[in-house]
């Protein structure tokens, strides 16, 4: 039974739409949710009093099936939470459509190796005395119609707030994390007389994409309907927007201390909203969670206190370089063998691998290394290579669906050339195995669209060599030739998206034809090398220890 009196002291609350744990717990669907998780792990590891607010998603993001033709089919992920949380006993209500809708809290504790713990709150309606269609609001993440978001935007931003007051929280800082939690601030709104000027002291807000449809907006006769009697309409035009409710304005509307996660993404994020004063706090991933236990042995023997001061790694040097390259080698057997069993590929553990796994959306370019195929057979014989994939669509994204099938088809055409293999149901489990264990960790977005991305982050924590476009985190951690490969021209490179996009099929296959492959079978010690320079320029940076040293000195205190 926890002890309810140790949420009391707790200064910082932490709001995200989804949060990711542990595999076992489908409550994310991508980069935010993983992000949230690694939030709450280094808050931990540094005992900082955060507290965590969410939506219990009952039925998961979704499980992802493909048949022989890559056509995704999506199931429930029904889970227990009484497996791994417990139900408080403390109540609040929202009111929706005039009625009362009830919510509860699940609460999860993480520990972290210091015996430090981070609350998080998982709310639930799926109550006795709620109506059939209000026990599902906390159901499904990112599904159902724009009332259905609306609704569960209200549970997690008024129901959230409520909940920490009725659990005796005193709150100096709510950080909002994407718009889908800034009602929270017009229930500070209300607690506070209509006092923006107190509330913005109290709220942090983070945007998390440049990506139009990452920005929720809500047409006003939605909010009429679900909202009249909880808000003067007057007052959420004021702040949300004249024409229709827009999440992001209203937070930043009402928050003091507003960020982008990374340099560029600051920039673009102040391009987008003008006359707002756009921070920036560049992501970090949770270094112990993101590395292998063959690599976490290696960092115990030789870096001990590594993992709750992930700076430590720029001492990597330290270790020798067969060790290193060992370590490679048992994750990349690892990963191969996983491929092999679930994949019909004879995927070799000798062959220089490219992993590809993200959230599959077109913006993502997912088939880009096959816009020439007679350049990637070049690449080919120039040195063997394979290819591993792994990605969700959003059941709505058909475009991105397509892209499931196309690679796939691709696969079919190039048996016997290069091997492919797309692995189904990409989750923290199967990241975690592919980050460790390929060679190159590609990514290719089309500029400037990636925010900051952070699984090149987890790759470079294993001593795999990024290989990316010049865009959201890359451009800080990207030493060309040093600490990996650049693909197509500089950010401020002015060129038409033609041009940038000729340039950067020039450098993904030149590169790895005349550059890395070369180094990968014919100089392994410069192989070894680069997998030094990532541990020791990259790791040792972006990682959320640092992330979260930043966000107490700039956003929290
Ligand atoms: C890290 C991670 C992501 C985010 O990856 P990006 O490359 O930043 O888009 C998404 N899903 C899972 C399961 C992850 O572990």
């Amino acid at each position: 039974m926890y002890n309810i009196s140790g949420l009391k002291g707790r200064k910082i609350a932490y709001f995200s739409m989804e949060i990711g744990l542990k595999n076992e717990m489908p409550t994310y669907s991508g980069g935010l949710g993983i992000l949230a998780g690694d939030t709450i792990r280094a808050s931990a590891d540094l005992g900082l009093p955060l507290i965590a607010v969410t939506l219990l998603n009952r039925k998961g993001y979704f499980m992802q099936k493909l048949d022989s033709e890559g056509r995704q089919t999506e199931h429930h992920q029904d889970w227990a939470p009484a497996d791994y949380m417990e139900l408080l006993p403390h109540e609040v209500t929202v009111q929706i459509q005039n009625k009362d809708v009830k919510v509860k809290a699940w609460l999860y504790e993480h520990k972290s190796m210091t015996e430090e713990k981070v609350p998080v709150l998982f709310l639930d309606t799926d109550l006795e005395g709620n109506s059939p269609d209000n026990r599902q609001i906390t159901y499904s993440l990112y599904g159902g119609d724009r009332k259905y978001r609306l609704k569960q935007e209200m549970i997690l931003g008024i129901g959230g707030v409520r909940m920490l007051n009725c659990l005796g929280c005193s709150i100096s800082k709510y950080h909002m994390n994407e718009g889908h939690s800034s009602l929270l601030a017009i229930e500070l709104l209300r607690q506070n007389n209509m006092n923006a000027e107190k509330v913005k002291e109290h709220c942090v807000f983070t945007t998390h994409t440049p990506i139009k449809s990452g920005h929720d907006v809500f047409l006003h006769d939605i909010v009429l309907d679900l909202m009249s009697d909880y808000v003067n309409f007057e007052t959420l035009k004021k702040y949300g927007g004249e024409h229709d409710l827009n999440m992001t304005l209203l937070g930043l509307n009402l928050s003091n201390y507003i960020n982008g996660v990374a340099k560029r993404h600051r920039e673009i994020s102040q391009k987008m909203f003008p006359g707002y004063k756009f921070n920036s706090i560049t992501n970090g991933v949770h270094s112990y969670t993101w590395v292998t236990p063959h690599f976490r042995q290696l960092y115990d023997k030789y870096l001990p206190g590594w993992a709750n001061e992930p700076e430590l790694l720029v001492r990597v040097r330290s270790i020798p370089d067969n060790e290193i390259w060992d370590a490679h080698k048992a994750a990349k057997k690892e990963l191969i063998d996983f491929v092999n069993s679930k994949c019909d590929t004879k995927m070799d553990y000798n062959t220089l691998t490219i992993g590809f796994a993200r959230r599959v959306t077109e913006y993502k370019r997912p088939t880009f290394i096959f816009s020439d195929l007679s350049r990637l057979r070049k690449v080919n014989e120039a040195g063997k290579i394979q290819l591993i994939f792994a990605g969700k669509a959003h059941p709505r994204d058909t475009m991105g669906k397509g892209f499931i099938e196309k690679i796939h088809q691709y696969a079919k055409e190039l048996k016997g050339e290069i091997e492919i293999a797309y692995l189904e149901n990409y989750d923290i489990d199967i990241a975690m195995k592919m980050v460790s264990g390929v060679d190159i960790w590609l990514n290719n977005p089309q500029k400037p669209l990636e925010a900051s991305g952070t699984s090149g982050m987890k790759a470079a924590h294993n001593g795999v060599v990024n290989f990316s476009v010049l865009d959201g985190w890359w451009i800080e951690g990207c030493v060309e030739g040093i600490t990996g490969y650049a693909i197509g021209p500089k950010p401020e490179d002015e060129k038409t998206p033609e041009q940038i996009r000729m340039m950067e099929l020039d450098d993904l296959y030149n590169k790895l034809e005349y550059i890395m492959i070369p180094k990968y079978y014919c100089r392994k010690d410069e192989w070894i090398n680069l997998m030094n320079n990532s541990i020791e320029m990259i790791a040792y940076y972006f990682n959320s220890h640092r992330m979260m040293h930043r966000y107490v000195t700039e956003a929290y205190l």
